[in-house]
């Protein structure tokens, strides 16, 4: 920690040219996984680039397509609260509210967790579900990647180096699609032993569109295009969801770990996946 170099840049701008710049440097945001990195000694060397004082970087705003656009800096309890995303963006507003405790919520930001991409964490299949994309900023131009293609593999995003995530995209939403993020852990406040985010649509009674997306079941969040669309056309009948469930828990690579084995966490998909399907057809 006595190498490290502190740099607080005032735009965006500054920041990548930093992060180009300086030798071995990297972006801190709320610092609740990088500073407990940096006292257990995992990180020790090189340069932190604060984004603290970059205000674009924070809130929530509407986008001109009906979306929204939650800047990287916006903190998990900011998330959480915002009543803008209540309806249509359900999932991630709930996701943010059940991470960790409110110290943790209070500091964590959107895009730390993001660019972790560790796929216990409770943003990722919340996001795959409300169909997000990243804007990710380099010394050279933005560009888009849509949740689905950032998470790669376990702690490994399709973020490079030198880049910068700066704003969370989400797409407007009708109103007749409801979703739901619903999480399994040991106890209130610990990481996932399983969550499951769901959006769906219903249309006189039958599942017009469903999107269903697992966490801390693999490496990243795992999706099931096959799970979706058994489950088009239907009531949503305890039989649809177990058939369902079934095709999800094949696509699962889930670890054992002390959060549960692998074979409990395949277990407990077919319970959620109902769980969170109810939770969402009453809203
Ligand atoms: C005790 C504890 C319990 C937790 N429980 C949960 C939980 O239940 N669910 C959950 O989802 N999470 C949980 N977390 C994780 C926490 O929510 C934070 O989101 C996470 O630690 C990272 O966010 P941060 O803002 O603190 O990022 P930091 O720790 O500051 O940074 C994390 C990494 O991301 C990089 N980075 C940060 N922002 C950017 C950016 N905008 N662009 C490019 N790179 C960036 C940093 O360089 C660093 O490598 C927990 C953390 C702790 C310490």
């Amino acid at each position: 920690m006595a190498n490290m170099r502190f740099f607080s840049p005032a735009s965006v701008q500054e920041a990548v040219s930093l992060l180009n710049t300086v030798e071995d440097s990297q972006c801190l945001a709320g610092g609740q996984t990088l500073v407990a990195m940096m006292n257990s000694g995992l990180v020790s060397d090189g340069a932190l680039v604060s984004l603290h004082a970059i205000a674009e970087l924070r809130g929530i705003r509407k986008s001109g397509d009906g979306g929204y656009a939650i800047g990287a800096m916006t903190t998990h309890a900011e998330v959480a609260r915002a009543e803008q995303l209540r309806g249509a963006h359900d999932v991630v507003k709930e996701a943010a509210g059940c991470i960790a405790h409110s110290p943790i919520r209070n500091r964590g930001t959107i895009g730390g967790s993001v660019c972790l991409a560790d796929p216990s964490t409770d943003f990722p299949a919340a996001l795959v579900v409300a169909g997000a994309r990243f804007e990710l900023t380099g010394p050279k131009n933005s560009r888009q990647v849509s949740a689905e293609d950032f998470f790669k593999d376990y702690l490994t995003s399709a973020l490079d180096p030198g880049e910068i995530l700066t704003r969370v995209l989400l797409p407007s939403r009708p109103a007749s699609l409801k979703s739901s993020y619903l999480k399994y852990a040991r106890a209130h406040g610990d990481y996932a032993t399983v969550s499951v985010a769901v959006a769906l649509e219903m249309v006189q009674g039958k599942c017009a569109q469903a999107r269903i997306a697992l966490g801390s079941c693999g490496p990243r969040p795992v999706r099931s295009l096959e799970a979706e669309h058994r489950l088009i056309g239907t009531a949503l009948t305890d039989a649809d969801l177990a058939d369902a469930a079934e095709m999800l828990r094949s696509a699962t690579d889930p670890v054992d770990d002390v959060r549960g084995s692998a074979e409990y966490r395949k277990m407990l998909v077919g319970p959620l996946l109902r769980r969170a399907v109810r939770q969402t057809l009453e809203k």
